[in-house]
């Protein structure tokens, strides 16, 4: 088994952004340590909006810089480094001493009109090839939004981005913000598309990487929710930011069955070696497990270093 564990490089983007230290750097630190030493490579999919918008204010020069410099270190360290858009930093502004964003009406690519979507892209792919001197051909969506992907293909074509990593099979999410509706994706580790991410098509230009999905019990979300109160020094994010609201999906996965990703965050790290187990019975060959820095918790961070360590040598821990 190929497992490819992928993080969404980050800071918040509610009500607070959280700070660049808690978010990213600190919790990246503490995911380089995990793979240290043990032929673990992770992808690293840069929400590259927060460092072009940054450049503009010179008081965030030196966390920019910082930012720089980690991402330098992932290649260093053997990791990959791909492209992740949240296109709302366009409208994002730093005013007395933090981020003032408004994601109504421009969380998604698609929000924009075709030219600012391909304009978006191609800003935000040359800034990270330049950065990273490597070519970028992956790509994840900001909060899943890739679809329709046939709106998008031109931005990717435009930019040579051949693999993608945004799918969830099963997930679906239709709120203010979020439009994603991945019930009729490929059942696959992996599969090529063409017009749209959900459709199969042999040959295809594009490679889809989804996400490996889950279905929790409403019973996993109790704890999640209840240890984060009870003992926030375990289960409490690194991460100091607010999510942006999703829209009645904390009432809804309290009360039904509901797919979801596999994941590193917080208490979904308990689900890892489960999902394993069910990717290894399905017969797939790879499983892609996405995480955010920081998402990480002291739970997290035990559950992914057990992972880690029972699996190094049984699998390969691979970028994409
Ligand atoms: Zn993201």
């Amino acid at each position: 088994m190929k497992i490819y564990l992928t993080f969404d490089y980050e800071l918040f983007f509610g009500a607070t952004s959280g700070s660049v230290e808690k978010c990213m750097l600190q919790p990246t630190r503490d995911l380089f340590d995990l793979a240290e030493n043990k032929n673990v490579h992770y992808t690293f999919f840069v929400d590259v909006g927060y460092l072009v918008q940054a450049e503009k204010y010179a008081e965030l020069s030196e966390e920019l810089n910082l930012v720089k410099a980690q991402i330098k270190e992932m290649l260093k360290r053997g990791h990959s480094v791909q492209l992740h858009v949240h296109p709302h930093w366009e409208k994002a502004t730093w005013t007395e001493g933090k981020w003032t964003m408004n994601v109504q009406g421009h969380y998604k690519l698609i929000d924009f009109p075709t030219e600012d979507r391909v304009r978006i892209m191609t800003t935000y792919k040359n800034y990270l090839e330049a950065l990273t001197t490597s070519k970028i051909h992956g790509f994840r969506a900001g909060g899943w939004c890739i679809q329709p992907f046939s709106e998008l293909k031109e931005a990717f074509v435009a930019n040579g981005i051949t693999i993608d990593s945004s799918v969830v099979a099963d997930f679906y999410m239709q709120t203010e913000n979020y439009n994603l509706d991945f019930r009729s994706a490929p059942r696959k580790s992996k599969y090529q598309f063409e017009n749209d991410v959900c459709e199969e098509v042999e040959n295809g230009t594009f490679t889809e990487f989804p996400i490996a999905s889950y279905r929790y019990r409403p019973s996993f979300y109790w704890m999640l929710y209840g240890l984060g109160r009870l003992f926030p020094k375990h289960y409490k994010m690194i991460g100091d930011g607010q999510f942006i609201s999703q829209g009645g999906r904390k009432r809804q996965v309290l009360f039904n069955y509901s797919n979801h990703h596999v994941s590193t965050d917080g208490y979904f790290a308990k689900k890892l070696h489960a999902a394993l187990e069910k990717s290894i019975n399905l017969g797939h060959e790879e499983m892609t497990i996405i995480g955010h820095p920081k998402g990480n918790t002291l739970y997290s961070l035990k559950k992914l270093k057990k992972f880690i360590n029972l699996n190094h040598q049984k699998h390969e821990f691979k970028a994409i």
